[in-house]
């Protein structure tokens, strides 16, 4: 897992600190299905802004995460764009204003940008948006194989009277 000493920096009032990282990213779980990031390490913009009161720290990167599509358990990839602020106060009496991802002087990159990413996951990972999913009668995967069983058939011309009565 990636971490950042921040001791190491010398920043003085006003000065910035910025770097290109390889963050380590873990393989996501969402929804029982495993999400597995491409590459493994993403390139991260890290800048530390030093200020009067204390330290900024910000992260950005495209996270890309392969796993199975919510409707029809096909492939799906997704890009999940991060960006990421965190900031710590100087003095230690703030708990407010201390970031829970810098320990002992140890900036927790990996577990930042993993609960960033985890944030920023859409309610419903998708193949395409427009996925059909998977047949409810016969389980096929109606993308490759569009069809409509008899009995779906009736039940769509009953779905028109039903919303016909409605407007009546
Ligand atoms: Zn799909
Ligand atoms: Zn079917």
């Amino acid at each position: 897992m990636t971490t950042f000493n921040v001791r190491r920096l010398k920043l003085l009032l006003g000065e910035e600190h910025r770097e290109q990282i390889e963050v380590e990213l873990p393989v996501f779980t969402f929804g029982g299905e495993r999400y597995v990031p491409v590459p493994e390490a993403v390139a991260a913009e890290f800048v530390v802004n030093r200020a009067v009161t204390g330290m900024l720290f910000t992260l950005a990167f495209t996270a890309r995460l392969h796993g199975p599509c919510h409707r029809c358990l096909g492939d799906a990839v997704l890009e999940v764009p991060v960006f990421a602020r965190e900031y710590q106060a100087s003095s230690d009496d703030d708990e407010e204003l201390s970031t829970p991802y810098l320990i002992e002087d140890e900036l927790q990159l990996s577990g930042w940008a993993r609960d960033a990413v985890s944030l920023a996951l859409p309610d419903r990972i998708l193949c395409r948006p427009d996925c059909a999913g998977l047949c409810p009668e016969c389980g096929e995967n109606l993308n490759t194989n569009p069809h409509q069983h008899a009995s779906q058939a009736t039940d769509s011309r009953w779905a028109a009277l039903e919303s016909l009565r409605d407007q009546l």
